[in-house]
């Protein structure tokens, strides 16, 4: 049986990722088999289908850290064939075969049950992205940070994880200020629940240790300058939740908002998140993220056309997310 699939490789010509039709002996080591119905893009996806950053560790490989699909074979006890399931991350993606293909074979341990909120494509449409992001406002919320603290602060905002961050926020009753570099995306950030922009030029240049006060939380899905700024202009016992570097790696800061504002920088991983924090998160997205806001901020590719889309989200390209249909 053959099946359509990105693949990645890394050899004479160079690193290229591009659609192959495969048969089932590329199939990774895993208890559980998945015919996928939907996949996506996220910015690491990005990664591993440009080589930019040396996320795939093994070739060939298929990229996509997400997916959805029914199980067609199963030897794993919490899965059995028909069931609807969810892969975020693992490593998946990375140095396992992942989503953007027809069929996937995976480890149990890693998979969720598809909430029954949610269609596969819009669990897609929700991803990596959509769920760090409800793991960031759930680090705000564990820390006390409720609405009448202040303003929330989300960089990175025309992204995945920032626009999603945004229409959970705003549904919450937070009230959000949106950074972003594109000021011809306002009316969309508006209508996702953001009361305020901010242009991301006045966060990502060298800063002082401390600025004025401003925010009672932060998304930050930037890095670099952007977060250093954050930190220093969060009010005092506010908290800061780190989950990207679309600006960059480093974290140019001081220790002044930690020790003389009792600052909390939290750090976000989606990846490796145990089970029982992936199903609180996506017990959660299905409670407080508005399906029309989810619509409104995604768009659908079919597996060829998410080859360009790889170059275009690390340009800071990509509005919102964008859900792959691998059948189409
Ligand atoms: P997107 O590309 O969709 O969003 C990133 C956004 O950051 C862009 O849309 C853009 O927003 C902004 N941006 C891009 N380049 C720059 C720059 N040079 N300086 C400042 N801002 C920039 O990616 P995702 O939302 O999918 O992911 C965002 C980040 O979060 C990535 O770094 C990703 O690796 C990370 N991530 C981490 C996870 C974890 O587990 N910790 C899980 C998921 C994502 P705008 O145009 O509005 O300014």
């Amino acid at each position: 049986m053959t099946y359509q699939a990105l693949q990645i490789n890394k050899d004479d010509n160079g690193y290229h990722c591009t659609v192959q039709t495969l048969d089932d002996s590329p199939l990774p080591e895993g208890d559980v088999t998945v015919q996928v119905d939907y996949s996506t893009v996220n910015y690491k996806d990005g990664l591993a289908m440009t080589g930019k950053s040396p996320v795939v560790r093994k070739f060939p490989l298929t990229p996509g850290i997400d997916l959805a699909g029914t199980v067609t074979d199963s030897q794993h006890p919490l899965f059995k064939a028909g069931d609807k399931v969810v892969l975020n991350g693992w490593g998946v993606g990375e140095s396992h075969s992942g989503g953007l293909a027809q069929k996937a074979r995976l480890k149990g341990d890693w998979l969720i049950h598809l909430p029954s909120a949610f269609t596969p494509r819009q669990a897609m449409a929700i991803g990596t992205a959509g769920y760090t992001a409800m793991l960031c406002v759930m680090a705000l919320q564990k820390h006390g940070v409720t609405p009448d603290k202040g303003d929330i602060l989300v960089t990175g905002a025309g992204g995945g994880v920032g626009s999603v961050a945004i229409a959970l926020l705003a549904k919450l009753g937070y009230r959000v200020v949106a950074s972003t570099g594109r000021q011809h995306e306002a009316d969309y950030l508006r209508q996702l629940g953001a009361a305020d922009i901010m242009d991301r030029s006045e966060l990502s240049a060298p800063g002082k240790p401390l600025a004025k006060e401003r925010w009672a939380g932060v998304v930050d899905t930037v890095g670099s300058h952007t977060l250093a700024n954050a930190c220093a202009s969060t009010k005092y016992g506010g908290v800061v939740t780190a989950c990207g570097l679309a600006q960059g790696m480093d974290f140019p800061s001081s220790v002044a908002p930690f020790i003389l504002r009792g600052v909390t920088l939290a750090g976000i991983d989606s990846v490796m998140a145990p089970r029982a924090l992936r199903e609180a998160a996506w017990a959660r997205l299905a409670k407080d993220l508005d399906p029309a806001q989810l619509e409104r901020m995604t768009r659908e590719v079919g597996l060829a056309d998410a080859l360009a889309l790889g170059s275009e989200i690390l340009a800071g390209q990509v509005r919102g997310r964008v859900v792959v249909n691998v059948n189409a």
